[in-house]
């Protein structure tokens, strides 16, 4: 019997086996045939303390014993604002206001729309949006169009907006990024906004960058009045060593985006905080000016509840102290299996390390067969990896002890002796 079910991002054509999983806990997925998988993705990037966390999945219970989901236009509930209490707490103190939706691409939609919204409502329109080179901000139309084209969205590439799109600053050519953002964000018809993923570029590669050009990117926008948005759906919650990554660079964007590890990654949720600024424009006695936008399932009791557990797991817990902890074991697999003649560019921020295997003549991209080979491999080997084409990165739960995390680099050592060589 063929199952009705259509996964994201699956050719079903190659009929590669889909292993169903019965149960989570800590760094593990345990499979119906009676496997324990070590999840080096944190089940694509989303658990950050580990699957399960007891504490999390008693708070979702706690709350869904006295509320299932509201209306949230004009109607509140103690979940929401708890959250919205501690997460301007904990977040940088100019990002004052706190917009809930359901996914990574919703915030970033409701982002972009805060953006162009402010900019319709103070009476100085501008509309043109700016990326970074090899961004992904989500799979919607909008989300697309701020992200790089490719092979993911060629069928829809008529439908995605105009935007301008800033050079990624590879080593040595950092000023030209700096130069293409000044001249897009000025001109006749300045940009509304600029949107980045702080500090690495997931889906396009794990490609990292230093604070300090990440700062100039700010101050570039600052003074054109372009909006800064961050999106740390991915980087957020820790990944890159610090709570955000714009910590790193001593930021403030005006946007904010967040989902993934919002709720320790067991429920979906995002939000998308703003400044006062962005708020106050609309903010009047107008019906036309408020901000037009709302998912069924904004501010869901159960997912709220989920994230302040989330949140106080930050406070009471050494977290910061895990990570820290984490970084430095990831550095020290990846210093050995740097060692390897066709491992290039090895690479770690925080709890992220990556680097490609490359049999250096060309450039194979996402579709090489490098990924799913390798993802094939560390399957036998009860190790969930998935490549980014031939790049390779490792990004478990915090949880991960040492022998979970020398299973999941003996999987790719095993592959590159034994496929490779
Ligand atoms: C995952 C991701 C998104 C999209 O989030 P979804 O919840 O999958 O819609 C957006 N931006 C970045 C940087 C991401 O990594």
């Amino acid at each position: 019997m063929t199952s009705p079910v259509w996964h994201p991002f699956t050719q079903h054509g190659l009929g590669a086996p889909i292993p169903k999983v019965v149960r989570t806990e800590g760094a593990a997925l345990h499979t119906a045939d009676g496997r324990r998988v070590v999840d080096a993705i944190s089940s694509w990037w989303v658990t950050t303390h580990g699957h399960s966390h007891p504490r999390i999945m008693a708070a979702i219970a706690e709350q869904a014993a006295t509320m299932d989901q509201i209306i949230f236009a004009g109607w509140t509930h103690e979940p929401a604002e708890q959250l919205a209490r501690d997460l301007v707490a904990i977040m940088p103190p100019e990002l004052a206001h706190v917009f809930y939706s359901d996914s990574g691409s919703t915030a970033v939609e409701v982002a972009l729309k805060m953006a162009l919204g402010y900019w319709a409502n103070i009476g100085a329109p501008r509309h043109r949006i700016l990326m970074l080179e090899h961004s992904y901000h989500g799979d919607t139309i909008g989300t697309m169009s701020v992200g790089a084209r490719g092979v993911f969205n060629r069928p829809y590439a008529p439908l995605l907006f105009d935007v301008g799109t800033v050079p990624f600053p590879e080593p040595g050519h950092e000023q030209a990024t700096l130069d293409a953002l000044d001249t897009l964000c000025g001109g006749a018809d300045p940009a509304a906004a600029f949107i980045v993923e702080p500090l690495v570029l997931g889906a396009g590669g794990m490609k990292m960058y230093p604070p300090a050009l990440l700062a100039e990117m700010r101050s570039i926008c600052a003074r054109h009045g372009t909006l800064f948005i961050a999106d740390e759906i991915m980087t957020g919650w820790g990944r890159t060593g610090t709570l955000l990554a714009c910590e790193q660079a001593g930021i403030v964007p005006d946007i904010l985006c967040l989902s993934k590890g919002l709720t320790g990654g067991a429920v979906p949720l995002a939000v998308t905080m703003a400044t006062r600024e962005i708020f106050d424009a609309h903010l009047s006695d107008d019906r036309a000016r408020m901000f037009f936008h709302s998912s069924s399932y904004t501010a869901n009791p159960i997912a709220c509840a989920a994230a302040v557990a989330n949140l106080a797991i930050w406070r009471d817990e050494p977290v910061r102290a895990r990570i820290a902890d984490l970084g430095t074991r990831q550095q020290a697999q990846l210093d050995r299996i740097a060692a390897h003649p066709l491992v290039r560019t090895p690479r770690r921020l925080g709890t992220i390390a990556a680097f490609e295997i490359a049999p250096a003549r060309d450039t194979i991209g996402y579709l090489s067969a490098i990924g799913p080979a390798l993802m094939a491999h560390a399957g036998t080997r009860d190790v969930l990896l998935r490549p980014l084409g031939d790049t390779v990165y490792v990004m478990p739960p915090y949880c991960i002890d040492d022998a979970d995390l020398d299973a999941v680099y003996g999987a790719v050592a095993s592959f590159l002796e034994r496929d490779l060589s």
